[in-house]
């Protein structure tokens, strides 16, 4: 009896322990880890419970930080959208004033072009007026001397109708332009000659001591008479000098004074 009394209490003792440990192992496995004591594997179940309920927030802090990413994707993808929008829009901003640049360089290389092809056909309308003057453009009596007495007083109620260059006896008076020569002798112009030029244009000289050319064609430059005093010339040695245009008579002293 001595010996089994405290086999029996050891059993009493050890036999909730082992109930114990069953019960929590029916809950949960690591309650084998701990057999001995009755305490820990409550706790321990309790503790393998837990984190299935503290696992809720945690779900939810996932779906928060989850949503948080996609606003912020979506943020982004917006900033992105946006940034694109702004690029297109500056590329299109770039291309419209580059397409303006380039009319209005465009523009102004038509104006140019205008204003240049203007003094082009200036210069060759220069040039063939110069070429003009050239063709009809030889001094009739080189070293004369004359003024402009166009429109002056001269006897029998007449006006001055050319320009008088004053030369000495026998000068040599030459042809202004190609032309013909027609012989126009009178009382007034003494020896007298016209010059019908190819220009269209007619030039009379007047009182010349002689007519080198009685007739006939010729060229600008050319001998054609020599100065003196015929007609109604007063004693002075000149050549009265007159310019008709389309059959009227002109000044001739500008003309005159620009090619001699
Ligand atoms: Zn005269």
């Amino acid at each position: 009896m001595l010996h089994a009394k405290p086999r029996a209490g050891l059993r009493a003792r050890a036999l909730p322990v082992l109930l114990m440990s069953a019960v929590a192992a029916a809950f949960g496995g690591l309650v084998a880890l701990a057999p001995v004591e009755a305490d820990r594997p409550a706790v321990l179940a309790y503790a393998d419970v837990a984190p299935l309920v503290l696992d809720e927030p945690a779900v939810q802090e996932r779906a928060q930080a989850r949503a948080s990413r996609d606003r912020r994707m979506d943020e982004q993808a917006r900033a992105k959208a946006v940034a694109a929008a702004k690029a297109k829009a500056a590329v299109t901003a770039k291309a419209k004033a580059a397409a303006e640049a380039k009319a209005k360089a465009a523009a102004e290389a038509k104006a140019k072009a205008a204003a240049a092809a203007r003094t082009k056909t200036l210069a060759k309308r220069a040039a063939a007026s110069r070429g003009a003057l050239r063709i009809a453009g030889r001094c009739p009596v080189p070293n004369a001397s004359f003024t402009d007495t166009w429109g002056a007083a001269r006897g029998g109620g007449r006006s001055h109708k050319g320009t008088d260059l004053l030369a000495p006896y026998g000068s040599p008076v030459y042809a202004v332009a190609d032309g013909r020569i027609r012989n126009a002798s009178s009382s007034n112009g003494g020896i007298s000659l016209y010059l019908d030029a190819d220009n269209g244009e007619t030039y009379f000289y007047a009182h010349n001591s002689s007519n080198v050319v009685r007739g006939g064609r010729v060229e600008a430059g050319q001998l054609i008479a020599r100065v003196g005093s015929t007609g109604n010339a007063g004693g002075t040695n000149h050549v009265h000098f007159e310019r008709e245009v389309g059959g009227r008579s002109v000044n001739p002293y500008r003309f005159v004074r620009s090619i001699c």
